[in-house]
């Protein structure tokens, strides 16, 4: 399996002005993606997991420009797509496809499937007629639809036909890497995993490459090659899936995992809830951005943002992490188990206790 980087993502920064007043002058701005970095390698799957709102999908259109970044680069097959003229991002749209989370809002419901299905196929100027028909049938079959569907409309279909359909839609330009921003979270829990199932045959079959962005754990963990946790428009941590599922550093990532329901006992993780809300990623917090819901924050959280510490490819944000992995000398799973340890005393406690509890990771 070759190793090379299909997808880099470096410093990604995607922020939207706020605007007020009569003359809707710029006052601040969202920042919805805050210096992301991350690359994927040909045939792998990224899942990029975190709350609602935390910057998961805007990271996923940003790399397709369907919205602008500000500032950063993404570099696909090498190619700098922020410096791309029209023309050139128009030919990587073919490479690069998107699949969105809601099957009936992404399909035009006034044209039939063969006019869903064709609209790229004559925008990129694919094939003459007969061709794009051989190409449109071999897209349906793949997905498990029947060329009967190409007449029909988007309204008579289900759930999961119609996300077979988007799926057929990007497959039909023969692209290379896809985005599939919670490809299943809008379908019924029946048939979510046969929308899985598919995704993870047409990745061996046609050596694809995913961002699978997703708020559902387990289905990420299930799909994915490696795993990076979003929080406020940052990347916390970033790690093998069987590496961070094994031994998760970071407090946010612990707390989220702990909220997943398993029947192993060996992964059976004592709940966590964090208090608080997140915050206005247009005034982010000083420091660490998780430092206000975070059972161990210390001082130095409130005021120096953590840097990358990174072991074994496991990256991670976090001073009190970072400390761990120290006294440890480099054992993730010690660091790891010593750090819940301390996330559950410290969230069994009332909040004034919390820095105590945490007391238990200091020298
Ligand atoms: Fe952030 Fe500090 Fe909590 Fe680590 S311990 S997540 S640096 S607040």
């Amino acid at each position: 399996m070759t190793t090379q980087p299909l997808l880099v993502v470096e410093n990604l920064q995607t922020h939207f002005p706020v605007r007020r007043g009569l003359l809707r002058r710029v006052s601040g701005s969202v920042q919805a993606v805050d210096g992301v970095s991350f690359s994927i390698a040909k045939r792998r799957t990224l899942g990029l997991v975190g709350e609602s709102g935390c910057g998961k999908t805007t990271v996923g259109r940003s790399i397709l420009r369907l919205v602008e970044p500000t500032g950063g680069d993404v570099r696909f097959a090498g190619a700098s797509v922020r410096g791309m003229n029209a023309r050139d991002l128009r030919a990587l749209r073919r490479r690069m496809q998107i699949v969105f989370q809601d099957p009936y809002g992404s399909l035009n419901p006034r044209m039939t499937v063969r006019g869903i299905l064709e609209e790229g196929l004559v925008i990129h100027r694919m094939g003459d007629a007969r061709d794009r028909l051989a190409r449109m049938r071999r897209a349906l079959d793949r997905t498990g639809l029947t060329a009967a569907t190409l007449e029909r409309y988007p309204h008579e279909f289900s759930g999961g036909q119609r996300q077979r359909i988007a799926i057929a839609r990007a497959l039909v330009l023969e692209p290379e890497f896809l985005v599939l921003d919670e490809p299943i979270s809008a379908l019924d829990v029946s048939i979510q995993a046969q929308v899985v199932n598919l995704l993870v045959e047409l990745r061996e079959e046609l050596g694809l490459t995913y961002l699978f962005i997703s708020h559902d754990l387990s289905v990420v963990e299930y799909v994915s090659d490696d795993v990076a946790v979003m929080y406020l428009g940052r990347l916390v941590e970033r790690a093998d899936a069987a590496a961070l599922y094994r031994a998760p550093l970071h407090p946010y990532t612990l707390a989220l995992f702990s909220a997943v329901p398993t029947i192993d006992p060996a992964r059976r993780r004592r709940r966590i809830v964090l208090t608080g809300d997140v915050p206005s990623p247009s005034r982010p917090p000083r420091g660490c951005r998780f430092h206000p819901r975070c059972p161990l924050a210390e001082s130095v959280c409130r005021e120096v943002d953590p840097p990358a510490t990174t072991l074994d490819g496991h990256l991670v944000h976090c001073h009190v992490a970072a400390r761990e992995l120290e006294r440890s000398a480099g054992d993730v799973r010690a660091a790891a188990a010593s750090i819940a340890e301390a996330m559950a005393a410290a969230s069994a406690k009332p909040a004034s206790d919390a820095a105590a509890a945490s007391g238990t990771l200091k020298a």
